[in-house]
């Protein structure tokens, strides 16, 4: 009889831990790319100004502390027109763990910001870790929130299994060539990108980019965005892809 109960016993605990869970993963149907500029800096109008060239829209990650009435003008008609206005803090702290912040002191940051853009009349609903990474342990503060939130917490991954609290992006700054401006390893991620139908946001800061490159030079000057742009906009009006303002990115390729 015992021996018979430790069976059922072995039964029961084996049929509840083969039990899969099935995290149900859809796949896109094409790449979508996206573009979004940190921290609010007075070049953002000429970035604006080079996107309208081509017909394509950016978006922008805000520091709320940089934000007043004279500044969030500017971002209230980006967001009439149907740009993506992020937050990206209220003082741009570290959130990765190396940081001295605590949960509450994130928490403030995230609610603080995302009001203070709201205050102006601009919708937010995503959010951009300053620094790139945010600690996992702070995950969780975001969900009530943002809707999408660039963490790099995606495992290399950047496809519908990767959940929209823990998205990446792929540095304009960091790929361009340090010598003489190519954009070829940005052109191969791109062509990557599309292959495997990824989500795809690319992101920069000032323009010129205050990153030098060997020389000494900006790293990113107007002429490197316009040649991305370029290459992007052959590949969308060839059907290969989307490129959309970032809120627009997330629905679509999330749908
Ligand atoms: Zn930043």
């Amino acid at each position: 009889m015992r021996i018979y109960s430790l069976l059922l016993l072995f039964l029961l605990i084996g049929s509840n831990t083969i039990q899969p869970t099935f995290k149900k993963v859809t796949v896109a149907k094409q790449a979508v790319f996206s573009f979004i500029f940190d921290d609010l800096n007075t070049t953002d109008s000429l970035v604006k100004s080079i996107f309208d060239e081509f017909g394509l829209q950016p978006s922008f990650a805000i520091t709320t502390n940089k934000l007043n009435s004279k500044t969030a003008l500017l971002y209230k008609s980006y967001a009439e027109e149907g740009i993506s206005i992020l937050s990206h803090s209220h003082t741009h702290p570290k959130m990765n763990n190396s940081s001295s912040l605590d949960r509450e002191a994130v928490l403030m940051e995230l609610k603080d910001s995302k009001e203070r853009i709201e205050s102006y009349g601009i919708p937010v609903h995503g959010f951009v870790t300053p620094m790139s990474y945010m600690r996992p342990e702070f995950l969780s503060l975001l969900h009530t929130e943002y809707d999408y939130a660039f963490t790099n917490n995606h495992n290399d991954l950047y496809d519908t299994s990767v959940d929209k609290q823990h998205l990446a992006r792929f540095g304009i700054e960091s790929n361009i060539s340090t010598s003489d401006h190519s954009i070829e390893k940005i052109m191969s991620r791109i062509d990557q990108a599309i292959k495997n139908k990824e989500l795809l946001v690319l992101y920069g800061h000032a323009l010129p980019s205050n990153y030098l490159d060997d020389l000494g030079n900006s790293r990113v000057i107007a002429n490197d965005l316009r040649a991305i742009l370029r290459y992007l906009k052959s590949k969308s009006d060839n059907n290969e892809c989307l490129v959309l303002s970032s809120d627009l990115a997330i629905e679509a390729y999330y749908k």
